[in-house]
Parts: C-alpha cells; sequence; structure tokens
C-alpha cells in the first residue's frame, strides 16, 4: 500500500524511502494514536495523529473510504497496536 507523506505529499511506502521529514513525523508521533485514512477518490493513504483527526473531522466534511487506527505507536519501526491487540506495520495490507 502506498500513503502520502504527511509533511511534504509525496508518495510513501515500505519499498519507498521516507523523507526526512515524514522521519520527524513518525518519530514525534511515537506514544500516540495514529490513523491510516483514504479520502473517497484519492489514491493513498493519509497518515494522522488522534488530534489531527479529530480537527479534520470538525473542520471539514470528511468523506473516508478507509479508516484504521493503532493505538501506542512506535516511530522507530512504524508499528502499533492495532483492532485486535496485535502490534502491526501501519504499512501493512491486512485488513
Ligand atoms: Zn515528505
Amino acid at each position: 500500500m502506498e500513503g502520502y507523506c504527511p509533511i511534504c505529499r509525496k508518495v510513501i511506502s515500505l519499498s519507498h524511502p521516507l523523507c526526512d521529514q515524514a522521519e520527524k513525523w513518525f518519530h514525534s508521533a511515537s506514544g500516540k494514536k495514529v490513523w491510516r485514512i483514504r479520502q473517497l477518490n484519492r489514491y493513498a493513504y493519509e497518515y494522522v495523529t488522534e488530534e489531527e483527526y479529530n480537527a479534520m473531522q470538525e473542520h471539514s466534511s470528511l468523506i473516508l473510504s478507509d479508516a484504521r487506527s493503532w493505538d501506542d505507536f512506535d516511530g522507530s519501526t512504524f508499528t502499533g497496536i492495532d483492532c485486535r491487540g496485535e502490534r502491526t506495520s501501519i504499512f501493512s495490507n491486512t485488513p
């Protein structure tokens, strides 16, 4: 799966190295809840923190085709605790 860099919007994935800004963003999100969302008719996923996600919902009529969240995000391994209680990658394709 592919996502947008939270800062520069370049497409990122496990096979594309992250830009410095994306690395910083993911590092700063460590310990937080991170959402992976895809807006309707957008090609790639977006990564947002819980705070950003809540703000987006308040300030726009967000229409999502997909949304998943991970608790206790780890910015060095790009994993978090998924809805099944397992630590999985935020880049993973499994539903
Ligand atoms: Zn970037």
